[in-house]
């Protein structure tokens, strides 16, 4: 079966066609030519998923899955969440978009946060959802310079380090969309239509 992953993240498409194996051939967003900036207005991570998800499927009618992730802390009640990428303003801008986190964290001892992704899966028509957390703290300044977005001021519990300080391996075994994805994937090795 082929599968339209809502990204052209190349490397996001990699590791989980490496995952799936050959029962499932996954399509990048530039694969089917669409290279539409696809909305994502929802004010959930469930509600923008599904929004890039159906969009894809009702304009292509593709089976496809998107995923959504958003950084959630909890002395600012959830923010920055959906609104992670864009959280100081500019879109993606991952230094401003720390900054504003510390800033806003500045004098506060509560510095519980997590991560969360959510994937949308719409085979012929249906949705299902899959969930995947890591739970962990916001630092007082950034460590590291691995990977992107919150990556230096996020460190996951039980470790001394933060993502940024990570091997990327290692991140992706315990990470939000690692989680994630692992659930979608026992979905689809178990799927039969
Ligand atoms: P997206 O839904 O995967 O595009 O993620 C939205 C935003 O959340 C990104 O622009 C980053 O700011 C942040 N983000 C998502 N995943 C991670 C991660 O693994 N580490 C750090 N920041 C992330």
């Amino acid at each position: 079966m082929e599968l339209v992953f809502a990204t052209n993240n190349q490397h996001k498409l990699e590791e989980i066609q490496q995952m799936l194996g050959d029962k499932f051939k996954i399509l990048s967003l530039s694969d089917i030519n669409c290279f539409d900036e696809i909305p994502e207005t929802g004010d959930t991570l469930e509600a923008n998923a599904l929004q890039k998800s159906e969009y894809i499927y009702k304009k292509y009618n593709k089976n496809c899955f998107a995923d959504d992730t958003g950084l959630e802390i909890a002395a600012l009640n959830g923010e920055p969440g959906v609104y992670s990428a864009r959280y100081a303003g500019i879109e993606k801008d991952a230094e401003a978009n720390m900054n504003k986190v510390l800033s806003n964290l500045t004098g506060t001892s509560d510095r519980q946060a997590c991560f969360r992704t959510v994937v949308s899966l719409i085979i012929d028509g249906k949705e299902w959802q899959f969930e995947g957390k890591v739970d962990g703290s916001i630092l007082t300044e950034k460590c590291g310079m691995e990977g992107f977005g919150y990556d230096p001021i996020f460190q996951p519990d039980g470790y001394s380090i933060s993502f940024a300080e990570m091997a990327l391996s290692e991140k992706n075994k315990i990470s939000h969309r690692g989680r994630a994805i692992v659930k979608l994937i026992e979905f689809l090795s178990n799927y039969h239509d």
